[in-house]
């Protein structure tokens, strides 16, 4: 492996881990402080532009370490403001974030996985399967990258980790990339202006309510029975909605934040009255919001929207049983940057045809 591979990159240190790399190398622990004003505050890529660093240590830093930043690819942006990137990485592999205006905050939607290893029926991105996770310098990356686009350094945004992939399958480099965000010499995101989106994976769910940096919690349901669950999101067959209710019941929230439930409605699937009344009846008493996606029908996802009456009469039903109940508006729908309509072709392998959906999903 040549030397440069070994060095560690500071996109991906968290700071106490960037203190003691300085210290190692015979500086002050302190400059980790600076270093982090240039990177996130700053948006700074290269140490050279650190310039209330001595030189000395500018040097020090271009030698022993890297900084990696991904590359935007392509931008494109919607009649609506939504913004698509699809951004390079390192190896050349491709993810896709999104920037929504007005939600009513600004958001970002980041991924955390190149792929995915969930295989839900209704997202493409499953059907390519998990490539690799992406690391904590590569979600942060992200944030770094479309601050610095859409020149929004000094302004409040929210994030949501909704993207392609399945964040807590990725657990360590999420909640690592948490941490970097939190921190308060770097963007200082409040964990209450970050949103996980995830399947329910039991296991890091529960390592999760333990985490110091916790992030609100959307789990993605998609139906209302087991047998239901189990076709469109396969982890159910393990994980099923009993046990993952029973955790979220017991989830430490703090006074005004709820769990997202997520469900999107699939025409003739899982959208009936029936439907809404187990639904309703599955999330009674966790105290939560169920937010219902009308699918952004996209070529290769084997099922139909429903009608914009079938939605009403859903949300209507699960309200009426004493459930805040919002519908999702689409964003983004002509840039395909819309709710499962992330479309990222890979240039990796090919310049052909390496389909990915961003599921919005997690
Ligand atoms: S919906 Fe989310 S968890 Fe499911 S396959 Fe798509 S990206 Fe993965």
């Amino acid at each position: 492996m040549a030397t440069t591979e070994r060095r560690p990159d500071l996109a991906d240190l968290e700071r106490p881990a960037l203190e003691a790399a300085l210290e190692e190398r015979g500086h002050a622990r302190f400059h980790a402080r600076q270093i982090f004003r240039w990177i996130y505050r700053h948006g700074v890529t290269d140490a050279g532009a650190m310039t209330n660093l001595s030189r000395e240590l500018r040097v020090s830093l271009a030698r022993d370490f890297t900084l990696t930043t991904p590359v935007v690819a392509r931008r494109e942006t919607s009649a609506d403001g939504t913004e698509k990137f699809l951004l390079r990485l390192a190896d050349r592999r491709h993810i896709e974030s999104v920037f929504i205006p007005d939600t009513p905050s600004m958001t970002f939607c980041l991924s955390t996985q190149v792929g995915c290893a969930m295989a839900c029926a209704f997202c493409l991105t499953g059907r390519m399967g998990l490539a690799r996770n992406l690391t904590a310098g590569e979600i942060v990356g992200q944030v770094r990258v479309l601050a610095d686009a859409l020149n929004m350094r000094e302004a409040p945004f929210n994030i949501v980790l909704m993207g392609m992939g399945e964040p807590l399958h990725n657990y360590d480099e999420t909640m690592k990339a948490l941490r970097i965000l939190a921190d308060e010499h770097g963007f200082e995101m409040s964990p209450r202006r970050i949103t996980l989106s995830t399947v329910g994976l039991l296991p890091a769910l529960e390592r999760l309510a333990t985490e110091p940096v916790m992030p609100n919690l959307a789990i993605s349901l998609h139906a209302p029975s087991d047998v239901q669950r189990g076709e469109l999101v396969p982890i159910n067959r393990k994980y099923g909605l009993a046990d993952i209710i029973d955790v979220c019941r017991r989830f430490p929230l703090n006074k005004r934040s709820r769990i997202t439930f997520e469900y999107v409605l699939l025409a003739g699937v899982n959208d009936s009255p029936q439907d809404a009344r187990r639904l309703a009846r599955l999330v009674a008493g966790v105290k939560s919001k169920v937010n219902l996606i009308p699918l952004n029908a996209a070529a290769g996802i084997p099922f139909e929207r429903p009608s914009d009456e079938a939605v009403d009469r859903f949300a209507r039903i699960v309200s009426e049983h004493g459930v805040i109940v919002s519908v999702r508006k689409s964003r983004g729908r002509d840039i395909r940057a819309a709710c499962g309509q992330l479309i990222v072709e890979g240039e990796r392998a090919s310049p052909a045809q390496q389909l990915a959906v961003l599921a919005f999903g997690g």
